[in-house]
């Protein structure tokens, strides 16, 4: 029976675009519902801006626009960040929607109806100029404890102290400079330190399987009651006085709800504008919101910081209670993500920008992949070292699995017509990895991202393993071992598809690629793909580059809009060189360049540059050529890729041998300011011989 799922990520306050920190939410949010996805299940995945509140109204009043212009602004702005990033939200929506005012006026009805909302006289600061209560932060004074001045009104980041902000000494309102006054006004309470809230707060949160240990044993703090009857769960102000920009209170004229009420209920609210709209329809749900939401079987699930557990594991699921609806099946909660390393103090600690990552042409995959294999189901922070994540990447990614189906994929299409055919039972091949696949199944649904990526890192290493011990490059040498060699290539190319299977949660965009153009399927991979044994690859294609370090230094750079306000400075020439004299056509024909196949490669003794290269370009024989181009491949990365040679140049008598040609490969003139080295590779379809004009 295909699960029935209801998945949200925090709402982002929408006062600034987004950060890493949202980024590593969704990125984890999105591989567990990817994979929920992949095997078949209803997935309903929303999300929505949290629109309200007194931060945004006075950036909006800044700014000079209605509030309402300003979030629409923050709100135009998503798109590009969840689409980079290959996002998958069924909605995006607005917690200032007309289903957010309806939801959040009837959950308070109901809970004023149960007794559980009261009203008391509180006394705050107000600001005389503005005429306005002012939130804790915009109010600054002396700290009553140290003494410091100019600190905000709820606590003290010099000597650590919390107080109230009518504790402070000398205050003055950050909005207008004014001293505030004193004031009492009538609050509308959510009355959650009740007998009723908390007997089913403490049923609900030790349900098995709910929440997280650690945070189970971070609300059995919050429950706790010392001796002298302090600690304990208090009612909550759900309310604040006009002018506020929020959803009015029914029958309490200039009072707003607090946006920490109406924020949540936007999960709700985006998913019945998505329901309204039909995009639930069109994923084959054909009930309405109300009947959706009335099933039991529905999971609700919310992935969020925890910075907001409180939120989440106490108000959230009592608000719900007791107006009569559905509670969260589970709340999943996720550590922070700090930026380290050298760059990063560069930077003048101002973190990763999402957008200048995807800007400077970083592959989103690669963020993915490295988010998730650090993350796992704990409420642990993470942390992103440029370093790390160039040397993961590239190991993994390129190294491990992409590489597989360029060296293996050659073989298949230029020796067999790219026919897969293994040698006995190809059902046999799949049920060997069964096991394994079903312990990657339970990483991903246990949100153990980090420990699947290495479960399928160690099955890659098995299948590159597995075929360089059987030196395909010799078996294309000798005829009479074709079928074998088309059994080692095509037992790694089932591996490979298998790989592009279990990682398809996390890189969604090259598992489609690979499921299209190298196994001809006509949709997007299934789970059940991993125990498939494809029959047919295409030629392959490039599909992944590898990360250049000096990307990290572009990432963590000035932006460019700073940049240009420095004093400008000439061009470099391209490449540290200028551009040679020019030549004639005649001139160039007398290079003959050719494709050839690297068939084998081998470090060169007593050498540090040299690598030593077996080409075969069409010829009766292959070719010996040595390429200095040890410092930036390894012998194995080579074997079985095409390239272009020089192959009308005298051969030339070195220490090692003789070299009968050159690989071309593009490098920096300034090799020690700008190393790297990029040996050529033709597109896909090229055959050894062919010449390049
Ligand atoms: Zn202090």
């Amino acid at each position: 029976m295909p699960r029935k799922l209801f998945v949200t990520t925090a709402l982002p306050y929408a006062n600034a675009p987004f950060h890493i920190g949202h980024m590593m939410e969704y990125i984890q949010a999105d591989i567990w519902v990817r994979f929920q996805r992949m095997r078949g299940h209803e997935v309903h995945f929303v999300c929505a801006d949290d629109a309200h509140g007194a931060p945004i109204m006075i950036a909006a009043e800044k700014a000079g626009k209605a509030p309402q212009a300003f979030v629409a602004e923050i709100a135009a702005g998503r798109k590009p960040y969840l689409d980079g990033f290959h996002i998958s939200f069924d909605n995006w929506h607005s917690t200032d929607g007309p289903e957010n005012h309806a939801l959040a006026k009837d959950i308070y009805l109901h809970l004023r109806k149960e007794g559980l909302i009261a009203v008391k006289s509180v006394e705050q600061f107000f600001d005389p100029v503005k005429a306005m209560f002012l939130p804790d932060r915009y109010i600054k004074g002396e700290c009553p404890v140290c003494g410091t001045p100019d600190r905000y009104g709820d606590s003290c980041d010099v000597c650590g102290s919390v107080y109230a902000a009518t504790a402070l000494k000398n205050p003055h309102s950050v909005l207008s400079g004014a001293t505030p006054i004193l004031k009492s006004s009538e609050h509308y309470f959510f009355q959650l330190s009740s007998q009723r809230c908390l007997d089913f707060l403490k049923r609900w949160t030790n349900e098995p399987g709910r929440l997280q240990p650690e945070v189970l044993n971070k609300i059995s703090e919050w429950f706790k009651v010392d001796e002298h009857g302090h600690g304990g769960l208090a009612d909550w102000d759900i309310s604040r006085d006009a002018p506020y920009f929020g959803i009015e209170i029914p029958d309490a004229p200039g009072k707003y709800f607090y946006v920490w009420l109406d924020a949540p209920v936007g999960y709700l609210a985006s998913l019945k504008n998505y329901f309204d709209k039909g995009g639930a329809k069109a994923k084959g749900e054909s009930r309405s919101f109300d009947e959706f939401m009335a099933d039991p079987a529905v999971e609700q699930i919310h992935f969020i910081g925890k910075d907001i557990t409180y939120f989440h594991t106490l108000f959230w699921p009592a608000m719900l209670k007791f107006s009569g609806r559905k509670v969260p099946d589970r709340v999943y909660v996720h550590g922070f993500i700090t930026v380290s390393g050298e760059k990063m103090s560069k930077s003048r600690g101002t973190g990763i920008s999402p957008l200048r990552y995807l800007d400077i042409g970083m592959n989103a995959e690669w963020l993915r992949y490295y988010i998730a294999a650090k993350l796992n189901a704990h409420v642990e922070d993470i942390e992103f070292n440029p370093d790390d994540f160039v040397a993961r990447v590239n190991a993994d990614l390129v190294g491990k699995y992409v590489n597989i189906a360029s060296r293996a994929a050659n073989f298949i299409n230029k020796r067999f017509a790219g026919e897969l055919r293994v040698a006995g039972d190809a059902g046999a091949l799949a049920a060997e990895a069964r096991a394994d696949i079903a312990a990657i199944a339970d990483c991903y649904e246990g949100r153990e991202s980090g420990k699947a990526l290495r479960e399928i890192m160690a099955m890659a290493d098995r299948i590159n393993t597995d075929f360089d011990a059987a030196q395909p490059w010799l078996l294309a040498k000798d005829a009479a071992r074709g079928a074998e060699l088309q059994n080692v290539c095509s037992r790694a190319l089932i591996g490979f598809q298998r790989l592009s299977v279990l990682l398809a949660p996390v890189l969604p965009a090259l598992a489609r690629r690979v499921a299209r153009e190298l196994f001809g399927l006509e949709r997007d991979f299934v789970w059940s793909d991993a125990e498939a044994a494809p029959m047919r690859i295409a030629p392959y294609r490039h599909l992944m580059q590898r990360v250049d370090p000096k990307q990290l230094d572009a990432l963590f750079e000035a932006p460019p809009e700073a940049a240009a306000a420095a004093t400008p400075i000439a061009l470099p020439p391209p490449g540290g060189e200028a551009i040679a004299a020019t030549i004639t056509i005649d001139d160039f024909a007398k290079l003959d360049l050719r494709i050839a196949l690297i068939v084998a490669c081998e470090k060169v003794e007593g050498s540090t540059k040299l690598l030593k290269l077996t080409l075969d370009v069409g010829e009766a024989r292959t070719r010996t050529v040595f390429s200095g181009i040890q410092s930036a491949y390894a012998p194995e990365q080579l074997v079985g890729k095409l390239t272009v040679m020089v192959a009308n140049l005298a051969p030339r008598k070195m220490k090692f041998g003789v070299s009968e040609g050159m690989v071309l490969a593009a490098s920096h003139a300034d090799d020690k300011q700008h190393p790297g080295l990029f040996v050529l590779e033709p597109h896909a379809g090229a055959v050894p011989g062919l010449r390049v004009r």
